[in-house]
């Protein structure tokens, strides 16, 4: 049996179990790539993780991890593959963002100068404190909790909340904590509350 979680309804499970065929170009113990079956532009690949994750916001961080590791290397083979001036990595996550298939995936999506594809997205400059407001209200809730789906002990000197991936390897070492985020943030808090 597999050591991936996996939904039965899932496609993306299916191409992980191969139960249904993929143009797979690549496989590790814990991702596969292959290419997008509609694709927007020839070479239009997917990268997902084999055990099931909704989206991106469901993966743990060794997942995540993981599949960004494939990233770079993929990416260059699709450009020099395809020939391509540049590429788009995406990650659409919800309907509104338009997933279409639940299991969490990165699109690498080659561009050429001139191909038909857009990117429109229409950008908003903030207006007066309204910036201060939403970097205020999302670290708030970075500082609630620094991993999906579980609660996490508030950040201080004594207890700074360690991602699991560095947790449970018992490596928290202080460079391994200085270095990660929810750390910053929470001495950026400190040093706020003292002001
Ligand atoms: P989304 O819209 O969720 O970000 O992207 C889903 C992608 O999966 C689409 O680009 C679609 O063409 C691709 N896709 C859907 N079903 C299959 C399939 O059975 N095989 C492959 N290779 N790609 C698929
Ligand atoms: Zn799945």
């Amino acid at each position: 049996m597999s050591r991936h979680s996996s939904d039965p309804a899932c496609i993306f499970c299916k191409i992980v179990a191969g139960e249904i065929p993929s143009s797979k170009l690549l496989e590790t113990d814990d991702a596969i790539a292959f290419l997008d079956i509609n694709p927007v532009n020839h070479g239009h690949l997917l990268v997902i993780p084999k055990g099931h994750a909704a989206n991106l916001a469901e993966l743990s961080d060794d997942q995540a991890a993981h599949v960004g590791s494939l990233l770079p290397r993929l990416s260059r083979a699709v450009r020099a593959a395809t020939g391509a001036d540049g590429f788009n990595v995406v990650v659409n996550s919800g309907r509104v963002a338009g997933q279409t298939v639940d299991h969490c995936h990165f699109h690498i999506i080659p561009r050429r100068d001139g191909d038909p594809v857009h990117w429109p997205w229409p950008h908003t400059p903030y207006q007066g404190d309204e910036l201060a407001r939403v970097k205020s209200r999302i670290e708030a809730e970075l500082r609630r909790g620094c991993a999906v789906n579980r609660p996490c002990v508030p950040i201080s000197h004594k207890n700074p909340c360690l991602p699991p991936c560095i947790a449970s390897r018992r490596v928290a070492t202080s460079r391994a904590r200085s270095r990660h985020p929810m750390v910053d943030m929470g001495s950026r808090a400190r040093a706020s509350d003292r002001r």
